[in-house]
């Protein structure tokens, strides 16, 4: 079992902290109220060479696990800032990293790690599919050396700040393919070749700050020699990149979880009503102490998942699990923050509202808590399949 207190995850708590002190909550505030992308805190995280933790070092990254980087992560969020600007980097490389050619991996991942190139987008979801991935409208037909793509794609994220971005489109139509997960590929997308040339991007105004879009393609052309591995398999090469984003996201989440713990205890100890603080009733108490040990617990399952991801072993139910434990609990202890704070709760100087509303988006992306638990009931349960 992986010891939560190394020293190695100190040295990385401490360098990541350091960070963002330089980009404290008046900053978050700052760029939630502009709907600004926070571009100076992205290029310091790259900079220090923390997005790059993943990437192996003969490709100029630091080679760690998945279990420092998300360290890296959970200190961003617990720190009070937004993991959300910038994980997409760490996930995403991996799609590259296990199915690219090795001509793919030395033309962009030393770029990605030394910061000259964003890979912050992946584009998966439709607006007609949702969830049922494999029924994607988004079609890629390749004309001699180029993939001709048609389709939408809908809540894709910090294409406005990417240069690069995976995209899922079918190269064999549903209907002409035994299992409905064939026949789907992926490609790596030039963003500034793209926008203009058969993609455009529409903004979407949403309840968090977050940089997402509407993606409509219109015979955009991409070089045969952008499809990553083999034609067909794309499902399968999402798949698989998900088990450590699921780790990932659930470190940010048990960041925010201890953000929302630690104000709402701060806040308890120095508001006085009634002529006490109102930390001394148990009915403030008792929500606190709930949501710090659901946090806790959902940290073990944390470490379990990376554990075994970093030791080839398969993570998909640590994984799953992890991120529903975490999801869970930092929104519960979004709502005792919130409830602690009364009023003040609603006052965007207490950034309780804005950390709210951000840790309430890991209840539905990158994946819904309804999936997670259908995954759980079918494939370790061994319920009957239910879709
Ligand atoms: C801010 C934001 C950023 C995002 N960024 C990206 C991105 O960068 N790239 C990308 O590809 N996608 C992105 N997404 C999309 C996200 O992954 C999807 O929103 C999510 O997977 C859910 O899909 P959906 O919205 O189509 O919901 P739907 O599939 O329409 O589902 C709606 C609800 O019904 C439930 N549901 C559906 N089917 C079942 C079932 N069989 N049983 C029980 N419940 C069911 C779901 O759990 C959900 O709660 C983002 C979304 C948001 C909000």
């Amino acid at each position: 079992m992986i010891n939560p207190a190394l020293e190695e995850f100190e040295e990385i708590r401490e360098g990541v902290r350091g960070l963002c002190q330089n980009f404290d909550a008046a900053y978050w505030r700052g760029v939630d109220e502009r709907k600004a992308f926070p571009e100076e805190f992205v290029t310091a995280m790259t900079e220090a060479g923390w997005l790059a933790a993943m990437i192996p070092e003969e490709y100029g990254g630091s080679g760690l696990g998945l279990a420092e980087a998300s360290v890296i992560l959970e200190e961003v969020n617990r720190a009070g800032g937004n993991s959300g600007t910038v994980h997409g980097q760490m996930y995403n490389m991996f799609t590259l990293l296990r199915h690219g050619s090795e001509e793919q991996k030395q033309k962009y991942l030393p770029k990605l790690a030394a910061g000259q190139l964003r890979l912050q987008s992946m584009a998966v979801t439709e607006p007609t599919t949702g969830t049922d991935t494999t029924k994607i409208k988004t079609t890629a037909v390749r004309k001699g050396d180029k993939y001709i793509v048609n389709g939408q794609k809908v809540w894709i994220s910090r294409v406005q700040h990417s240069d690069l971005m995976i995209l899922l489109a079918r190269t064999t139509a549903l209907e002409e393919v035994r299992r409905k997960s064939d026949g789907m590929s992926i490609f790596i997308v030039d963003l500034h070749h793209a926008i203009g040339n058969g993609l455009t991007v529409q903004p979407i105004a949403n309840m968090v700050n977050h940089e997402t879009n509407e993606l409509f393609f219109d015979n955009l052309e991409i070089p045969a020699e952008n499809l990553i591995g083999e034609e067909g398999k794309g499902f399968r090469y999402i798949l698989d990149g998900l088990n450590a984003e699921r780790a990932l996201i659930a470190a940010e989440c048990i960041g925010d979880g201890r953000w929302f713990i630690e104000k709402a205890r701060k806040y308890a100890c120095a508001r006085e009503v009634f002529g006490r603080p109102i930390g001394k009733n148990q009915g403030i108490q008792f929500p606190i102490a709930k949501a710090h040990i659901n946090v806790e617990a959902a940290d073990l399952m944390r470490w379990r998942a990376c554990e075994e991801y970093d030791s080839g072993r398969n993570a998909g139910a640590s994984a799953n699990m992890a991120k529903y434990l975490a999801a869970e609990s930092s929104w519960e202890a979004a709502n005792v923050c919130m409830q602690t704070h009364g009023g003040f709760g609603f006052a965007n100087e207490y950034d309780v509202e804005r950390k709210f509303r951000e840790t309430r988006l890991y209840q539905v992306a990158p994946i819904s808590t309804n999936l997670i638990l259908s995954y759980v009931a079918e494939h370790l349960l061994e319920l009957p399949r239910s879709f």
